[in-house]
């Protein structure tokens, strides 16, 4: 087992990296910016390394800074957590010249899986269903009124290497495809510097359900079951839960199989997830890969009792899984989560940075919250404006729900504006209620509730 590992993140994620890391009995170091000098992070680890200003391009993106943190506090891994470097694969080469192990994937599964364009084809040819689409990036405009045609409107415009539901488009007809796919081009370039956009056909009503992987150097893989994450707003998830209420064990078993095919062909080690659409009519696509933990692993955890970060840290050292058998991994009862976001939802979401002066976090049984915030904590407008996930247990779903509610109730935070009563008011809508919803939930059902806000 490793003896000190560096926590490349901050956050929430940073957190529960230290977190295991102590149970696990192992040192920590944490990397901060200027602004996070004061951050928890920084107080739980045993060391701590300023690692640049403000701007994460300079602190938590600054490859240099944070290998010569790593050097200088003498540490034998790297955590990424989730986001900043964490599937940047420039970043695993370097750690692994360093002789420091990065604590994920292989920098060439972290690149195979990272291009979704080069990912689809992977999957195309396991004979995994993808959704249905262009191979190739798109050359110009009659291509892509091309590719339109073939697979029937409404289409959507993604970038090869997007992420975070950004840059993509969906369009009904011609006249809005050529114009989305300049500009689409173009985005892509500006965020993820390369201009590589594919088209796929857009799937009503779908639900996101992805599969939770684990796999070690030992040749085991093994799924950990599904998480629904189908409440989403603009394509960014907002509410996960596990199981999924739609989902039953004959599906369960085809989409965590098909996971397992996918990992096992690309010779994947570490956590990750198999992302999949489910349609209407019950038939699931694979639309990406994650080679990281998420933000959501929590639900799983819940549900299933493993650990996911020690496992991460587990594999990386060489050690098996601690359940290798697929059949003795656990589901138990019901899992939710709710993303406490620093944002207005009846202001279009947009971000509400400043000082929480009151903060009660809820507790009592079937309660888990990760957050790094506090009394007294600024939150800062550089960074993600995720300040916490408060995630509550049942024996079913109903029970997760009302749990929620509670807890929900008892979490305060004041005086800065976060997601709490969206989520208050999602829990008691019947449709979300009956597990009947749809990625287009919030903008659908809950559009006039945030309207209604905004005139209060
Ligand atoms: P990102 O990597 O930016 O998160 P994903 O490919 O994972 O993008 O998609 C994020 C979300 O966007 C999905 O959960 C879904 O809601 C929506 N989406 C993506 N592809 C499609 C599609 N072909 N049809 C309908 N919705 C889609």
């Amino acid at each position: 087992m490793f003896s000190k590992i560096l926590v490349a993140n901050r956050g929430e994620i940073a957190l529960r990296v230290i977190r295991a890391c102590k149970e696990m009995g192992v040192r920590t170091v944490a990397i901060y910016s200027e602004p996070d000098e004061n951050s928890p992070h920084v107080h739980l680890a045993d060391e701590s390394v300023c690692v640049g200003p403000a701007p994460s391009s300079q602190s938590y993106l600054n490859i240099p800074s944070i290998i010569s943190a790593a050097e200088i506090t003498d540490v034998d891994a790297i955590h990424p957590g989730y986001g900043f470097l964490a599937e940047n694969a420039h970043f695993a080469e370097i750690c692994e010249s360093c002789q420091i192990k990065f604590i994920g994937p292989s920098a060439q599964s972290i690149r195979g899986m990272g291009d979704k364009m080069a990912a689809r084809e992977t999957v195309r040819k396991l004979g995994i269903p993808i959704v249905p689409g262009t191979q190739e990036a798109i050359k110009d405009k009659d291509d892509a009124l091309k590719v339109a045609k073939k697979i029937k409107y409404p289409v959507i415009i993604k970038a090869a290497a997007g992420g975070g539901g950004r840059g993509m488009r969906v369009c009904h007809n011609e006249v809005r495809l050529v114009s989305a796919l300049m500009t689409a081009q173009h985005e892509a370039e500006q965020a993820f510097g390369n201009s590589a956009v594919y088209i796929e056909k857009y799937i009503e009503k779908p639900k996101h359900i992805e599969i939770q992987l684990l796999a070690d150097t030992h040749g085991n893989t093994t799924y950990l079951y599904e998480r629904d994450c189908t409440i989403q707003r603009r394509h960014q998830k907002l509410i996960e839960e596990a199981p999924s209420p739609v989902v039953d064990w004959k599906l369960r078993k085809k989409m965590g199989e098909a996971a397992v095919k996918l990992a096992r062909a690309v010779n994947y080690v570490n956590a990750g997830t198999i992302e999949f659409l489910l349609d209407e009519d019950g038939k699931f696509y694979f639309i990406e890969m994650n080679t990281r933990v998420q933000v959501e692993h929590g639900v799983t955890e819940l549900i299933t009792g493993i650990d996911i970060v020690k496992e991460q840290i587990r594999i990386a050292a060489g050690e098996r899984l601690s359940i290798r058998k697929q059949d003795k991994i656990p589901l138990r009862g019901h899992a939710m989560e709710c993303r406490i976001n620093a944002e207005d939802p009846f202001n279009d979401f947009s971000p509400s940075p400043g000082k929480i002066e009151k903060f009660n976090l809820p507790g009592g049984p079937g309660v888990r919250v990760d957050s790094h915030a506090y009394a007294g904590y600024k939150v800062l407008p550089y960074y993600d404006s995720m300040i916490g996930k408060l995630m509550t247990f049942g024996r079913n779903r109903g029970e997760a729900i009302s749990v929620m509610q509670r807890a929900l109730e008892e979490f305060i935070i004041e005086p800065i504006k976060t997601t709490i009563p969206i989520h208050k008011e999602i829990m008691k809508n019947p449709i979300f209620r009956r597990g009947q919803m749809y990625t287009d939930f919030i903008q659908r059902t809950m559009g006039e509730w945030t309207q209604k806000g905004e005139i209060k």
